[in-house]
């Protein structure tokens, strides 16, 4: 048993060196990743085995790029994909970081947690007290929620 974990622990550390030195999952990779599955399930629904042919080829292009070891090519693609889509990936971020805290909210019986819109900031307030005037402590923006 202490033998296997120590091989993982190993393949592990391999990993992560071989990876330190390739491109990885930057967020290029994760918007084709996406494209490439919405591709794939839209085809299992409707039954349009091309959209399989382009999900995949796209899926092929997301691996290529996350083993890439041109790392200055695929850095300027990142960049480059960022300065049009920043924006979207930014929204994108701060709602699936809402939707995290909704889930912990849910979970915890004592404090409801919120994201600031600002900074990204999460903030703890305690539940029950209806409408609250919440500060940010990271940057002061102040906003109403109701916990
Ligand atoms: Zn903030």
């Amino acid at each position: 048993m202490g033998l296997l974990k120590k091989y993982i622990v190993m393949f592990r550390t391999d990993m992560k060196n071989a990876m330190s030195r390739r491109c990885g999952l930057d967020e290029l990779n994760c918007f084709i990743l996406l494209v490439s599955f919405i591709y794939i399930v839209a085809a299992l629904f409707i039954h349009k085995w091309s959209l399989v042919l382009i999900g995949g080829l796209l899926f092929i292009v997301c691996c290529l790029r996350i083993f890439s070891k041109k790392m200055e090519q695929r850095l300027k693609e990142n960049a480059f994909y960022m300065k049009y889509m920043g924006s979207v990936v930014e929204a994108f971020r701060y709602w699936k970081r809402c939707l995290k805290m909704m889930i912990k909210t849910k979970s915890d019986a004592e404090y409801a947690y919120f994201v600031c819109k600002t900074c990204g900031q999460i903030v703890r307030v305690p539940k029950g007290r209806n409408k609250v005037n919440i500060r940010c402590p990271k940057c002061n923006t102040t906003f109403i929620k109701r916990t």
